[in-house]
């Protein structure tokens, strides 16, 4: 007798096990890649087979059977299957949980890959259409159906009709009075390929530009190369010829970028130059869009991926390159539930593709720099501005002997007065949005601290309100002291006061301040954002949001307001990111004609980072920052993981964490460093008590031995149902 086919499922339930069933009735086997519908306890789960094979822990009378297959091919290949299971061995992470996170909403729950859609198409009468004359009367009528009549027979799904003509609805209701549309539901079809999009070429290459481009040609294989360019150095001109070989030669490319990268303005560029329409994935599309950009990945049907870091799992046949646009920013890394580095995973599957990876920044990380240095990646300098334009220079401004009331240095106003009066655009950069980040009382200097977080509350001044940052909570602005009736005020500066006291000293310009509470949504936010790009607002005031993807070819001035929240962070990171955030704004200025200055307040101009920042710019600070990492073992000369814990009782926090702790030292040596567990730098949070549990270690493999026992463990220990807990391998934050 032969033995029966089990299959090895993934079941999204938070535990780092496969699932064994039989194949559906009247199925042999299931291919890996497909999903299946089987029965968990007491519910239904979709889940997704890994593989197919002989033998089970349980007897095969006691083995379930899968209700149904759901897909007739398989969804993802072999080489998709095997980033999730090093995705999940190497963040310590459930793999029906990975499975999940890599697969869109609609298919992980359960929704064909291709659904039935609604369609529209013309009928013979409609055909027969005198279409001038219609023009005259009812051009948009007209229009719809001119471009059902381009469509054919098949028709237009209503949701490409809206993309088309948003409100064609209404020009269709009397087309179809007059039997000129028809409606019928089909199963969603392929897309068809324009190849034909007209194109346009670029600048020519400069000669860093070419010898970049044929340094990655010379490699064809994998290879990881750093493109170290400063802002304006015509990084996104290499990715555009390079990304050109590639589709001609018929295969693919992923392009990763920032969450805030990712804007209209770049897949528009991309379109426009290579004559491709980019299949774009990120959070802020509708399910269906979602769901029909990665079909048409998956398909090979998009030659050309844009998206933001959870793109990296896109099944891609053809995969000829990735391109990882900005590698230093912090939204690649995920830091909730699956926490994983987009770049980092971007490797590994350039590597298992054997092809090869660009990473793009004007302010690498230390761990890519670190990796250059060790000869495992080609760094490419561009160290100059394509266009011409000089870069900005750099000066202090010493808070301690310069006159100022308030976030404005009189420097700093004289040097805004003096650009504005010369027509250039001012930006100012305060990474803290809301009012003021205190209310504090005048009387009994009582604080107003938010109930559920070991945290102050924002002062917000626009819809009057205090905001906690971290948990959500908000209240009415009070006009007294909750304990002593007295009088409070707003203590520091925010955006909005500093909106406010810009407005008062410069009152004939027009300001702009850009942050999430003054955009709200993505869209809101572009428009903002390409406003002051067109020179339409003199000064910007505004956070981070403005150091990313945009060039305001007006700007000649960069205020930083106030650094000096950096230079003592505890952080092993502060200064690398300090020096980030500064020179990422700072190359927003600067034009061919005029020499761009920026400005930097501080309270400490004698503190060495600031020498470093100001005669070496960053790759001193890079340099600099590497060498005390070495000396005091940190990454990237040895790795980190991060245990975390919240529970409403803090001993329930510690506790499990200590357990781990145990867990850890009674294990056989190897270098491997435990500290805490102990609070983490904010203990309590929306409620719940917090803390952490750091290990370093020398060696990556005793690291993940000792991680994936801990996390068995860990999964079986009966407090973890008190605790939330995580496994943060490879931390950005280290709280
Ligand atoms: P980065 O991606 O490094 O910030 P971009 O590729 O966006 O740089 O280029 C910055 C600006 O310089 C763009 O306006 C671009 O058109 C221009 N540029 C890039 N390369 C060249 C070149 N070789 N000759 C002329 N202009 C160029
Ligand atoms: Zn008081
Ligand atoms: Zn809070």
């Amino acid at each position: 007798m032969t033995e029966p086919t089990i299959l090895k499922v993934a079941v999204n339930v938070p535990l780092s096990r496969l699932f064994d069933y039989l194949p559906p009735a009247g199925h042999a086997s299931v291919p890996a890649g497909t999903r299946v519908l089987v029965p968990f306890g007491r519910r239904k789960q979709v889940a997704l087979v890994l593989d197919a094979g002989q033998g089970s822990d349980l007897p095969t009378e006691k083995l379930k059977r899968c209700d149904a297959r759901l897909d007739d091919e398989p969804l993802l290949s072999a080489a998709d299957l095997e980033l999730l299971r090093f995705t999940s061995a190497y963040y310590h992470h459930p793999v029906g949980e990975v499975a999940a996170a890599a697969l869109p909403a609609l298919l992980r729950a359960g929704k064909p890959l291709w659904p039935i859609d609604r369609y529209v198409a013309i009928t013979p009468t409609g055909a027969a259409t005198d279409l001038e004359a219609l023009a005259q009367k009812a051009p948009r009528q007209a229009e719809l159906l001119q471009h059902l009549l381009d469509a054919g027979g098949g028709g237009l799904a209503e949701d490409e009709l809206t993309e088309i003509l948003p409100n064609w609805r209404r020009s269709a209701k009397s087309l179809f009075e007059k039997g000129c549309l028809e409606r019928f539901e089909a199963q969603a079809r392929p897309d068809t390929v324009d190849h034909d999009l007209p194109s346009t070429a670029g600048p020519p290459l400069n000669d860093d530009q070419q010898s970049a481009v044929e340094r990655v040609r010379a490699q064809p294989g994998f290879a990881a190369f750093l493109l170290d360019g400063v802002t304006g150095s015509g990084k996104t001109e290499v990715y555009l010829t390079l990304i050109a070989d590639v589709l001609a030669a018929g295969r693919q490319v992923l392009i990763l970028v920032p969450e805030i990268g990712l804007t209209p303005q770049l897949v528009g560029r991309l379109r426009v130059r290579l004559g491709v329409e980019p299949a774009v994935l990120h959070s802020g599309l509708s399910d269906a869009r979602r769901l029909h950009a990665w079909r048409n990945a998956q398909q090979g049907i998009a030659q050309l991926v844009v998206g933001t870091r959870s793109a990296v799992f896109t099944p891609l046949p053809q995969l000829g390159m990735i391109i990882v646009d900005e590698e230093h920013d912090h939204s690649l890394k995920q830091q909730e539930g699956l926490r994983y580095s987009a770049r980092d995973l971007a490797i590994v599957r350039a590597r298992n593709a054997d092809i090869p990876i660009v990473l793009g920044s004007a302010t690498p990380t230390l761990e890519t720099l670190q990796h250059c240095n060790a000869g495992n990646f080609t760094r490419i300098a561009l160290p100059v501005r394509a266009g011409g334009a000089t870069p900005p220079v750099m000066k202090l401004v010493d808070l301690g002997r310069s006159a100022s009331n308030d976030a404005l240095s009189e420097p700093l106003a004289a040097a805004m007065e003096k650009h504005l009066h010369a027509d250039g655009q001012v930006l100012l950069f305060l990474n803290r949005r809301g009012f003021a980040p205190t209310l504090i009382c005048s009387q009994c200097g009582h604080i107003a601290e938010c109930t559920r977080c070991d945290s102050r509350m924002t002062v917000h001044a626009r819809d009057r309100a205090l905001r906690c940052h971290h948990c959500g909570a908000h209240a009415p602005l009070p006009s007294a002291c909750s304990e002593c009736g007295s009088e409070v005020r707003p203590l520091g500066e925010g955006t909005e006061r500093l909106e406010d006291i810009v407005n008062a000293r410069f009152p004939g310009a027009i300001v702009q301040r850009i942050d999430s509470d003054s955009t709200g949504q993505r869209g809101a936010i572009e428009a903002a954002l390409t406003r002051a790009e067109e020179g339409s607002a003199n000064i910007l005031v505004g956070t981070q949001m403005l150091s990313k993807g945009h060039h305001f070819p007006q700007l000649t001035l960069v205020g930083i307001i106030n650094a000096d929240q950096g230079l003592f962070g505890t952080d092993f990171r502060s200064a690398e990111r300090l020096a980030q955030s500064i020179i990422q704004v700072a190359g927003r200025a600067g034009r061919e004609s005029v020499q761009g200055e920026v400005l930097i307040q501080t309270a400490y101009p004698a503190h060495p980072f600031w020498q470093s920042l100001i005669d070496g710019g960053y790759p001193r600070v890079a340099e600099e920052s590497l060498a005390e990492r070495q000396e005091s073992r940190w990454p990237p000369f040895t790795r980190l993981a991060l245990v975390r814990s919240a529970a409403h009782r803090q001993d329930d926090a510690l506790n499990f964490l200590q357990r781990a702790a145990d867990h850890l030292a009674g294990q056989p040596s190897g270098y491997l460093r435990v500290l805490g567990p102990v609070n983490a730098p904010m203990a309590r949070k929306a409620g719940r008590y917090r803390a952490q549990l750091l290990i370093q270690g020398s060696d990556r493999k005793v690291l993940h031995e000792r991680l994936a026992s801990l996390r068995a463990m860990l999964e079986a220990d009966a407090l973890a149902r008190r605790v939330r807990w995580s496994i943060d391998v490879d931390p950005i934050e280290l709280f």
